[in-house]
């Protein structure tokens, strides 16, 4: 008999038991002590776990630890909420936190899943073959330049999806964005569907309508397909998840995102079948231009909607805080009567609800534990993902690089002041998204000068999201070992600045046009 392959895997055993009734399961294996069978391990996804980097446990330590996906509806998170994340941490976790918590015992998940469920956190759909959380703008109905308020088209389409039984068995994993931000911060153009709120010229508000975006093994930028009515959002998701789960791809795992239907079919074909299921037809608009990647951001210390209110937009060293963090960060909070952190798609967060008053007090104190309102280019937009440090498929490690590599280039260049995104990434799946970022770091292993196999990084350069002038990292062919990151992107910036180019983006776009800088220099 042919061998069953990971896709009839996979397909096999969400028919045999749903992700979503696995819950009882875990409540037996942690109460029973019994060994958590492979099939039932990847059903815990649905809960949001993962197996955790064995790579990181003592020879002798036979655990099986999980990494925990909370997950953060609109990215809010109240004071008593991250009280309670600092908590699990410190009693639970053994190691770093953010909204990811690592080196959880099945025992303990009974008494966590408790507890979070007490402040109104979930890890439902967290991970799994489900819809994932809904990104949206963090400021969504308190920024002044908000093209429209989307929290309770966001909170419709979250309570659509929320556990929701029709959906626990998608081909994939499934991502929709929805955003009414002039920055357009949530980037549709890697989302599987979105909405983009669009002002047009009569002042009306449209949402432009986005299909099959996505990176790694679906690595293509969104496409249009029309304009909805903020109150057809909710039909349009309906219908297009439909699709998805009626004809998505379930032969291949790297070809099952809504991305690869749409090829398969064709945006023609796609956008009829979405049209007769709604019954009418999207409009047609003019569509708007798209703020680029590196400017979609949301620090420092800015006027709310609400009277005798500021939001704060932070900081925080390498996407990572420790429970004690987190703690801190609530004192800090409850201290100056802030009530509410949101979380933002580039692992940095926005103070919701500070006292105007008190804004300068506020942001001193932070940056005692080093949360910067006032982050210099450097830290404020180097991402990494999670790493070989936890992450089992990581080959790299990546936070601690990053925080260096920010740290190292800020000191070369103090008074540098023009945007440029950098990602680090632990292994080729690119979580932390290097091929739309200006400089990606991908983690690989290669022979060094000896023959002997190393670990360090591929680079990629000149990579962005700008609506339809998006365009990818190009692969460099460079290998960089862990030690050199620091001194091999300080040259491509020193050779940055002695160009003729007025922004980083076009000098890496065209970076064959210029005669003062070649690839090979950074082979040397
Ligand atoms: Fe893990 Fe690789 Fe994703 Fe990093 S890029 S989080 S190492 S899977």
């Amino acid at each position: 008999m042919a061998k069953e392959t990971a896709a009839q895997r996979v397909e096999r055993l969400k028919v045999e038991k749903s992700g979503l009734n696995v819950l009882k399961d875990i409540h037996h294996y942690a109460t029973t002590g019994e060994e958590v069978h492979g099939e039932d391990i990847d059903r815990f996804k649905w809960y949001g776990l993962y197996t955790q980097n064995k790579n990181m446990q003592k020879d002798e330590d036979e655990t099986l630890y999980f990494m925990l996906r909370i997950r953060i509806v609109q990215g809010s998170i109240n004071l008593e909420q991250l009280r309670m994340l600092s908590a699990i941490s410190k009693e639970f976790a053994t190691t770093r936190q953010s909204v990811q918590l690592h080196f959880i015992q099945v025992r303990d998940l009974p008494e966590i899943f408790d507890r979070l469920k007490s402040v109104g956190l979930s890890t439902v759909y967290a991970a799994g073959d489900v819809p994932r959380n809904i990104v949206t703008c963090p400021v969504a109905g308190i920024d002044e330049h908000d093209l429209y308020d989307v929290r309770e088209l966001v909170a419709e389409v979250n309570a659509y999806f929320d556990g929701n039984k029709d959906l626990e068995n998608l081909p994939r994993k499934y991502k929709v964005g929805i955003s009414g931000c002039a920055k357009h911060c949530m980037g549709h153009e890697i989302q599987d569907l979105s909405f983009s709120a669009t002002k047009l010229e009569d002042g009306r508000v449209l949402f432009d309508v986005c299909v099959g975006g996505g990176l790694a093994s679906n690595k293509q930028f969104s496409m249009h397909i029309g304009f909805a009515e903020a109150s057809q959002i909710l039909d349009v998701v309906k219908i297009v998840s439909a699709l998805y789960r009626d004809h998505g791809i379930r032969d291949n795992r790297r070809k099952a995102r809504l991305g690869h239907l749409i090829t398969k079919w064709g945006l023609e074909k796609f956008k009829e079948e979405v049209e007769t299921g709604l019954g009418y037809t999207l409009q047609d608009a003019t569509r708007n231009d798209f703020t680029p990647y590196a400017k979609r951001e949301h620090f420092g210390v800015h006027t709310s909607k609400m009277d005798g209110i500021s939001y704060i937009g932070c900081a925080v060293n390498g996407g990572s805080i420790k429970a004690q963090g987190l703690e801190e960060l609530a004192n800090i909070l409850e201290k100056h009567n802030a009530t509410t952190i949101k979380t933002t798609t580039t692992q940095n967060f926005v103070i919701l609800d500070a006292p105007s008053t008190s804004t300068d007090a506020l942001v001193k104190d932070l940056e005692a534990i080093n949360i910067d309102a006032n982050p210099n280019p450097f830290k404020a937009r180097t991402l990494s993902c999670t790493g070989m440090q936890f992450c089992k498929f990581g080959i790299s490690e990546t936070k601690n690089a990053a925080i260096s590599l920010a740290s190292h280039l800020h000191q070369k260049f103090p008074d540098f002041d023009e945007t440029v995104s950098i990602s680090l990434n632990g292994c080729p799946n690119s979580c932390a998204h290097p091929s739309i970022v200006d400089i990606g770091l991908s983690g690989t292993k290669f022979k060094d000068e000896n023959g002997e196999t190393i670990v360090g990084f591929d680079l990629f350069l000149g990579g962005t999201l700008e609506g339809d002038q998006s365009r990818y990292a190009q692969n460099m062919k460079v290998k960089i070992k862990p030690e050199d990151v620091n001194t091999k992107v300080e040259k491509i910036i020193t050779s940055y600045i002695e160009s003729s180019k007025n922004e980083i983006g076009l000098f890496l776009k065209d970076l064959e046009e210029d005669d003062t800088f070649t690839i090979d220099n950074l082979k040397q």
